[in-house]
């Protein structure tokens, strides 16, 4: 298959072979709407963030909603969990006055690593997207915004199966190309259950020259309607396979769980076994389902957070 790029392509720096790059994963988590949801979050990230995350990232809500809950649930990570955490900011509803606060205060804070993006309407996926009055109009704008603000780790989103709106894979891939120009250092991918998808998108990458780590977004299923609901909005093919596996488990969410697990770990191998050895984790704010994933993957807690 394809030769891995020198020094950062697709596929993440290529410095050593893949079989001695170590596996490095992210999580992501959204803000908890609710105090029970809260205090069920933090010994989520505990047992997360134990197993060293190279960060876990902390979405912002459809409509940019929820940026204050996002901020608080930034800081505490880096306080509690000690794991470096990775702020999604877009362009939803916000200035560029706005924008340059909020990144102003998260450097302030200690936050070295922005996930920049056009963002969700409020309509939710899908919907018009209309910029504010002097906001950004795109990713691309934002990103070279936060650049330009203080040297940020800066993450943007990639689209293995294309996003919704754009009108081909192609176009798909020269903004990627945009967003790297403006000062991106890594894709993150929308989730996938067809690694050939995800393998054919990296090709295409490469085909064109992007030199731009691309991380696999890892979307563990429990719960086939509301996963099948997710990828239809976004765009990702949702296999008939996981709805004959999953078939007649509606009142049985034990063995869900267990056939979750055994999935994501087919697929993690699969793209572990061409080279990949980053993941990007969408917890749902679970820990159960990625952390056996990771274990499977040959990540152990660190022997501190082991005897604690
Ligand atoms: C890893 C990841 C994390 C996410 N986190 C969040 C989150 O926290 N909150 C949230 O609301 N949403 C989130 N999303 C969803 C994301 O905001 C949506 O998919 C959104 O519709 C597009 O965001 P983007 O950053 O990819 O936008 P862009 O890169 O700006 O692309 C959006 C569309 O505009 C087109 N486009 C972009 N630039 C140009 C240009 N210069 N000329 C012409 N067309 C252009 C693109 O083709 C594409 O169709 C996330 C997605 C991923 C993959």
């Amino acid at each position: 298959m394809i030769i891995p790029l020198d020094p950062a392509g697709p596929r993440g720096p290529a410095h050593a072979p893949a079989s001695q790059r170590p596996v490095r994963v992210s999580f992501e988590v959204f803000p908890p709407k609710s105090a029970t949801a809260d205090a069920e979050l933090w010994p989520v990230l505990g047992k997360l963030a134990a197993l060293g995350p190279e960060f876990v990232s902390v979405t912002c809500g459809a409509g940019g909603g929820t940026r204050g809950r996002t901020e608080g649930v930034v800081q505490r990570l880096r306080q509690e969990t000690g794991a470096a955490p990775a702020a999604h900011l877009t362009c939803i509803g916000v200035d560029r006055g706005e924008i340059g606060e909020a990144l102003a205060g998260y450097w302030r804070a200690g936050v070295r690593h922005i996930v920049a993006l056009r963002g969700d309407p409020p309509g939710g996926p899908g919907a018009p997207f209309t910029p504010v009055a002097d906001g950004f109009a795109n990713a691309t704008e934002l990103v070279a915004a936060v650049a330009r603000a203080a040297p940020f780790e800066i993450s943007v989103a990639a689209y293995p199966e294309t996003h919704p709106e754009s009108p081909s894979a192609a176009h798909d891939i020269d903004v990627l190309k945009a967003k790297r120009d403006a000062g991106a250092t890594r894709a993150l991918t929308q989730f996938f259950f067809d690694p050939d998808a995800f393998f054919r998108f990296v090709d295409r990458a490469e085909a064109a020259g992007l030199d731009l780590p691309i991380v696999p977004g890892i979307l563990p299923v429990s719960n086939v309607a509301a996963a099948r609901r997710m990828a239809a909005t976004c765009g990702a093919a949702f296999p008939d396979r996981y709805d004959r596996l999953f078939d007649g488990l509606d009142e049985d969410p034990e063995t869900r769980r267990l056939l979750a697990s055994a999935l994501a770990v087919e697929l993690c191998g699969k793209l572990h076994d061409q080279g990949f050895r980053n993941f990007h984790f969408y917890t749902l704010n679970r820990a159960d389902l990625s952390y056996a994933v990771c274990r499977a993957l040959g990540l152990r807690p660190a022997p501190a957070a082991q005897a604690a």
